[in-house]
């Protein structure tokens, strides 16, 4: 079932795929600065140490990224699918403006909190 119109489809794909564009943009600005770190930082042992828990920050940094690109293109085969904006845990369609602020969102706001109070975690923004 199709909630929004092809104009509206079009519109989140624009969003999503910019927010893609821009996700991989960081990604490769992050590898480029941790490559010149990593020559400048070698030749002492505490900057070295430095260096590394640097890059670990880094790498988590692009696993969060990582995971998600892969929401941003779970989200656009969803508009092709025409399920787009359907909450995944109880079928109800996703206000629109919860998706224009994050349109990666498979839950309603209804769902999300029921979710957050499950895993204790008040301050999680998902
Ligand atoms: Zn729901």
């Amino acid at each position: 079932m199709a909630y929004f119109t092809d104009e509206q489809l079009g519109m989140f794909r624009r969003l999503l795929e910019t927010q893609k564009e821009e996700l991989i943009q960081e990604a490769g600005r992050t590898v480029n600065e941790m490559m010149a770190e990593h020559e400048d930082h070698f030749a002492d042992p505490a900057d070295r140490a430095s260096w590394e828990s640097q890059s670990t920050r880094d790498l988590r940094i692009r696993d969060r990224e990582r995971k998600l690109l892969e929401k941003i293109d779970e989200a656009i085969q969803r508009i092709d699918d025409k399920v787009f904006g359907e909450c995944e845990e109880c079928g109800e369609m996703i206000s629109i403006g919860r998706l224009k602020a994050r349109p990666v969102t498979t839950l309603c706001i209804n769902c999300k909190s029921e979710q957050e109070s499950k895993e204790n975690k008040p301050n999680y923004k998902g």
